[in-house]
């Protein structure tokens, strides 16, 4: 058996990222998801000779944004290269992208890892380029070519090689797909592949006191979460146990291409590369270059907002919430916002945010919206969050309120006075309540009394027979003191 070695996961991601522009790139067809096949074409997106280009604005500030966002440097003046190869689905053979001048570099994005710490990654540069069409091999003999996604929008992000585990790649693309769907550039759907992973893959291996690393390993177009943090797990498993056997490290291999094959959870072999492909990348003359002046520039960066981490950073800061809470409120946007709203609304936060993670996402979810569209207002859900803080109802009628007040916005007082759900702590009521449960139930009292294994047990059982015959309405402070009192007063004077 190979003695265990130390060694560490070495892993950079290129991803592209699909802009939620209405048209493509460079010209004015209409972008959307699928579609009759080739019905969102016209001459420059399916490349007629003579055809013009003509660059979206939108979707280059879009891309402007998101480089923002990853704290990257924007370049002022930035050029389109052409890309050439050839391929059915690239009806110019070649692909309009950016080579040297890319619109920005040099950036990070800062990713919260489970453990509440955070991990810094090196964006290396961010570029536009347009989409290819798609092949579909599955109709019978023949091939068929769709070309509605070529010359769709694509942002190319390379990262610096700064990830270290498997769970670090996927809580990266999580994070990347978070502050898009934050800036509203892109949906980030990854089943319909609006965002797709490359990670590239080696290993530092250390052994009889010298590092070994292996070739680069590079895992083509990953769009779910947990095939990314799978196929790396896979391929961090088989690069080490390919050199354990055999010695191979990055010198004596080149680069190679892998795919993922999600039935069998394994990456299978593409190509190897002999070098790297020459793409014969000149600049396009049919594009102007663009630059960019100082209005601009701020125009574009006015509407940064808070990005998610700074928001989940605030409320754990300012409104004590645990990084879990913040995580899950800060998920998407609209409940952000909405939560965000309903705290300064005077809701205490870690009640809010019970409600809604836990109740108003349910009611979400079931209404096919997100909590923010329910037609409950900031106001009415702080006052049903105040109501529980005060005691007037308990948590349980809170949420039966809660799943109340869609559509309506009604007043949440108004509900629990009309169905006369206000929590009680009126002793005598109570008191009597608790006496014909002692009364009814004296196995439990004997327990209590004579039995401290079972005591504990018995008790929080009276508790609950006394809020169940209040209806809910007895405040279970209230009930347990009672109950305390009279249970002493049972018991044998010793
Ligand atoms: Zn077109
Ligand atoms: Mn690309």
């Amino acid at each position: 058996m190979a003695a265990k070695v130390d060694y560490k996961v070495i892993v950079g991601l290129e991803i592209h990222v699909h802009l939620a522009a209405k048209t493509k790139m460079f010209c004015g067809c209409e972008l959307a998801y699928g579609g009759t096949p080739n019905s969102r074409t016209c001459p420059v997106c399916i490349g007629m000779p003579g055809s013009l280009p003509v660059m979206n604005k939108h979707a280059y500030e879009c891309a402007v944004l998101t480089a923002m966002a990853l704290n990257c440097s924007i370049a002022r003046f930035t050029k389109w290269d052409r890309k050439s190869y050839y391929y059915p689905d690239l009806p110019k053979n070649y692909q309009i992208s950016q080579y040297d001048l890319p619109l920005s570099e040099n950036g990070f994005i800062e990713i919260p890892l489970e453990d509440g710490s955070i991990k810094r990654v090196g964006i290396i540069r961010a570029h536009l380029e347009e989409d290819a069409g798609k092949n579909n091999h599955e109709l019978g003999s023949f091939s068929a070519i769709d070309l509605n996604r070529a010359g769709a929008p694509l942002l190319e992000i390379v990262t610096a090689p700064d990830m270290n585990h498997p769970s670090e790649v996927r809580q990266m693309a999580q994070e990347l797909q978070r502050i898009v769907r934050y800036l509203g550039v892109s949906e980030g759907d990854m089943q319909k592949g609006h965002m797709r992973f490359e990670p590239n893959v080696n290993l530092h291996i250390y052994k009889d006191g010298q590092t070994y690393k292996t070739a680069i390993c590079e895992i083509k177009n990953l769009n779910s979460f947990r095939a990314i943090e799978r196929s790396v797990a896979y391929e961090t498993q088989r690069q080490l146990e390919e050199f354990l056997e055999t010695g191979k490290t990055m010198q004596m291999g080149n680069k190679r291409t892998y795919g993922w094959d999600d039935v069998n959870q394994m990456t299978v072999l593409q190509r190897e590369k002999e070098e790297a492909h020459d793409y014969r990348y000149f600049p396009e003359p049919d594009l102007v270059p663009v630059e960019m002046d100082d209005v601009w520039f701020e125009q574009i960066r006015s509407r940064l907002g808070e990005l998610p981490l700074q928001k989940q950073k605030r409320f754990v800061t300012d409104y004590g919430l645990s990084d879990y809470d913040a995580a899950v409120v800060t998920g998407d946007k609209a409940t952000a916002d909405y939560f965000d709203a309903v705290v300064k609304a005077g809701a205490e936060p870690k009640r809010a945010c019970n409600l809604i993670t836990q109740i108003g996402q349910k009611l979400a979810n079931q209404s096919n919206t997100s909590v923010d569209q329910l037609g409950i207002s900031p106001q009415n859900l702080a006052k049903l969050a105040q109501m529980a803080d005060k005691g007037l109802i308990s948590a349980t009628v809170a949420a039966s309120i809660y799943t109340k007040m869609p559509g309506t916005d009604t007043d949440p007082e108004a509900i629990a006075k009309a169905e006369n759900l206000i929590q009680t702590s009126d002793t005598g009521a109570i008191e009597g309540l608790v006496n014909e449960v002692l009364a009814e139930n004296t196995e439990a009292v004997q327990d209590i009394l004579t039995n401290s294994k079972k005591a504990q047990k018995a008790q929080g059982f009276l508790t609950g027979q006394v809020i169940k015959k209040s209806k809910g309405k007895a405040n279970p402070r209230v009930v347990t003191e009672l109950l305390a009192k009279r249970l002493s007063e049972l018991a044998p004077k010793g």
